[in-house]
């Protein structure tokens, strides 16, 4: 099967004759912006005319027209067509093993959350805050809301320290059945009331399609968990909403997966996304996952949406999630989220990762010259 990498662009113009490379970029330079999805064939060195006609026929029987480019020692064929209605052209390649080389995508597979839709960097308001400018936002609270005081608690504590949106999960993706669950819809009250009493935004998990319309009434900032990173219908009815998105990285999400998981977001006309790197599983065990700060500059590089970093989940243990706030402000991140409990010894989920009311306090002034040094405020 020929590449489909999400540059795919960026390798078509290696190994052609300068011929070929020439035509290539004009044809590319054509039909970059076309909303067509283009895909380049590259075929084999030495095949006869009547070979390349077969491959052109069946280029055409999918509902793609081929343009052809001839260097010296080897041809390529631009095709334009329409992946959404059409079958996709990577199966030349197991269908001519002989004659197609490899088939790639000139443009990269997701456009609006792509830089080059949209190079300045996309900022997100949150009530009276904007999110991905000037301004460092972190974002604290428990993993789950459990009671009115163990919310108010910590609101009061993190708002205090300097934190602007205040997390909570009322609805809780357990591994188990038999773990704490959430409390629901009890506990988005409780997350509005701390709004109230407090200021602060909030931002709470939307774990169902069906209770999208209920999270959307009390929540500033949908929250979709790295287990539902790629349930695409959630993703829609969350971004039809119309409420601000963060897109937590799946578990064993490659980068390209989340960009394109992002774009169900922007192509459901909501264009306040937000991704939020949370580890990912790897083979290592000292850490609960792994958490990957290369993503802070890609993307940056690749997309224009704000980049949050959540070391709870992160690390999975309260004595890391200092450093490795540090790292992800020193890298570029855009905002944080951190777990934070009047006494994780007792919470009902998380209780190993999750900061203590000073710890948070302490952590919010050892930030402050790491923000100034990335040039925030
Ligand atoms: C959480 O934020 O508490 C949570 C469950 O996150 P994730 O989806 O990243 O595991
Ligand atoms: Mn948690």
């Amino acid at each position: 099967m020929g590449p489909r990498t999400a540059g795919g662009s960026d390798r078509l113009f290696q190994n052609k004759s300068p011929q070929v490379a020439l035509r290539l970029r004009l044809f590319c330079g054509n039909f970059r912006s076309n909303p067509k999805p283009t895909m380049i064939i590259v075929l084999k060195p030495g095949i006869s005319k009547t070979d390349e006609r077969s491959v052109l026929a069946e280029i055409r029987k999918l509902g793609y027209t081929p343009h052809v480019m001839r260097g010296v020692a080897r041809t390529v064929v631009g095709a334009i067509g329409d992946e959404l209605t059409h079958a996709n052209l990577d199966t030349l390649t197991a269908q001519f093993p002989k004659l197609v080389e490899s088939v790639m995508p000139i443009q990269k597979r997701y456009k609006l959350v792509s830089r080059e839709a949209h190079p300045a960097n996309s900022t997100i308001r949150v009530r009276e805050h904007t999110l991905g400018g000037k301004k460092f936002h972190v974002m604290a609270g428990p993993c789950s809301v459990e009671s009115e005081s163990q919310l108010l608690t910590t609101a009061e504590a993190v708002k205090a320290a300097g934190a602007t949106v205040l997390r909570g999960g009322a609805f809780k993706p357990r591994t188990s059945p038999y773990e704490f669950q959430g409390l629901g819809e009890k506990g988005l009250k409780l997350l509005a009331k701390a709004r109230k009493q407090t200021g602060l935004a909030i931002i709470t998990e939307l774990l169902s399609e069906s209770h999208v319309e209920m999270v959307a009434e009390y929540t500033d900032i949908i929250q979709i968990g790295a287990r539902n990173a790629q349930n695409f219908q959630l993703l829609i009815a969350a971004a039809k909403t119309g409420k601000p998105v963060l897109l937590k990285r799946g578990l064993s999400m490659k980068i390209e997966e989340w960009l394109l998981a992002g774009e169900y977001v922007l192509a459901n006309e909501n264009p306040n996304l937000m991704f939020c790197e949370r580890g990912i599983r790897t083979f290592e065990t000292y850490t609960r996952n792994t958490l990957d700060l290369s993503t802070i500059p890609i993307i940056k590089r690749e997309s224009h949406s704000p980049i949050v970093i959540d070391p709870s989940q992160g690390a999975g243990r309260a004595d890391l999630v200092a450093t490795m706030c540090k790292g992800a402000v020193a890298m570029g991140a855009d905002a944080l989220l951190i777990e934070v409990h009047p006494n994780p010894a007792e919470a009902w989920s998380d209780g190993a990762q999750q900061l203590t009311l000073d710890g948070f306090a302490k952590l919010m002034t050892e930030l402050k010259p790491f923000i100034a040094a990335a040039g925030r405020e």
